[in-house]
């Protein structure tokens, strides 16, 4: 090992943003400096050349999650895909009816869906309806069926956990939703590029993900929405993207996007795999070196690079405070007013404060080395002992 490699810091964050694949930002070098057209110029080949990469990647996009490349939307990331899936089909029913949309949501979803969904309701635009979720953040299908029962206009349901990694029934929720007549959202950032995400099978009508958590570059994602589907852009100016999203194409962006999906597609299944079998290594030694620790989420069904794990009683902050130059890990705390305070994900799953407080999430991707995660081991390791004794010392 060279004196680099030993010094450089290890990457644990793969849920914040993953590094981008070398072979996508190749294509997107490549889109930047000699095929830099404008997709919407008609009258050259740089512009011919700039849509049909557009379209090549709307095809590779959709082929990883099976949905019609013409249903594809590209937007700058999932936040802007969320507010346009929950605003757009709101502003469209608004001038269809005259009561509030009614949007269910479980509270454990990514502030880009929460905080939307809010926001329609403080102006009196929504109605929300929040799902049942346990201390596992697993959805309760029971109060999910009971809520489209009283009747929903739009079901938002994530496919997977940011924070403690869980994996959501989409297609069973679907189902349910559709039988009693309300759209249904996905949130996909964290699955797409981890785990199957099928759009013909679940019948999810809306769909949003992002470039960057797939090896992608960042400020790239997709919404796709079913043709059937009506919603009303947020954006308005050119007819671009079948006039849901104006704006000129961000092409480097779409390429390395559809480069990234078709890597996912090849890829994915073996990556996932190994990784699996990397976080399991990591989590035994943990839990084995500190029988306290306790690992949060749905043990039987989460996203194979998620670790999130507790050191009950020892506050997260120091653990972070003891690596961060060598590890990057995350606590999930947010900082309002200079307050820090557990995730709002941890909260609704209604852990005990102790065990959110010092909770980390571990994340691990694809260019995680065996070497990078038994070093990361050894180091949370030595930094819970340190704390730990630091702690009983003063007690
Ligand atoms: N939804 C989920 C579940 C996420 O994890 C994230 C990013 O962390 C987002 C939405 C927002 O994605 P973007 O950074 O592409 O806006």
């Amino acid at each position: 090992m060279t004196r680099a490699e030993d010094e450089r810091s290890i990457y644990l964050d793969h849920h914040a943003t993953t590094p981008t694949d070398p072979r996508v930002a190749e294509v997107v070098l490549s889109h930047m400096t000699t095929r830099f057209g404008n997709a919407s110029s008609t009258d050259h080949v740089f512009g011919d050349e700039a849509k049909a990469a557009v379209h090549d990647a709307a095809r590779k996009v959709s082929a990883l999650v099976k949905s019609d490349p013409k249903d594809v939307v590209f937007t700058s990331g999932a936040t802007e895909s969320a507010n346009l899936a929950i605003q757009g089909v709101a502003r469209f029913f608004e001038r269809q009816t005259d009561r509030p949309i009614r949007i269910g949501l479980m509270p454990v979803e990514h502030h880009a869906v929460l905080e939307t969904s809010k926001k329609l309701a403080d102006s009196g635009k929504a109605q929300l309806r929040f799902f049942e979720v346990d201390e596992q953040a697993r959805l309760d299908l029971d109060d999910f069926r009971e809520a489209c029962q009283e009747g929903l206009d739009l079901a938002c349901v994530m496919a997977a956990n940011n924070e403690v990694g869980t994996i959501y029934p989409l297609s069973e929720a679907a189902e349910i939703a559709h039988q009693h007549g309300s759209l249904v959202f996905s949130d996909a950032t964290q699955a797409v590029g981890k785990i199957d995400v099928d759009l013909e099978r679940s019948g999810v009508d809306l769909l949003a993900f992002s470039s960057h958590k797939m090896y992608g570059p960042q400020g790239v994602g997709a919404l796709v929405v079913r043709q059937d589907v009506q919603l009303d852009p947020l954006l308005y100016g050119g007819r671009h993207q079948r006039g849901l999203r104006a704006g000129t194409l961000n092409v480097p962006g779409i390429a390395g996007f559809g480069e990234a999906c078709h890597l996912r597609l090849e890829e994915q299944s073996d990556d996932e795999r190994r990784i699996g079998r990397q976080r399991d290594r990591m989590q035994s030694a943990l839990l084995d070196a500190h029988p306290f620790a306790v690992v949060n989420g749905d043990l039987d069904n989460r996203l194979a690079g998620n670790l999130h794990i507790s050191f009950v009683g020892i506050p997260n902050a120091a653990i972070v405070a003891r690596i961060r130059s060598k590890v990057a890990v995350s606590t999930g705390s947010a900082c309002s007013s200079g307050i820090e305070s557990p995730s709002h994900v941890l909260q609704a799953m209604d852990l005990p404060r102790e065990r959110q407080e010092s909770a980390l999430r571990i994340g691990l991707g694809k260019f995680t080395t065996d070497h990078d995660v038994d070093t990361a081991t050894k180091l949370i390791s030595a930094a819970v002992t340190d704390v730990r004794a630091l702690m009983s010392s003063v007690a």
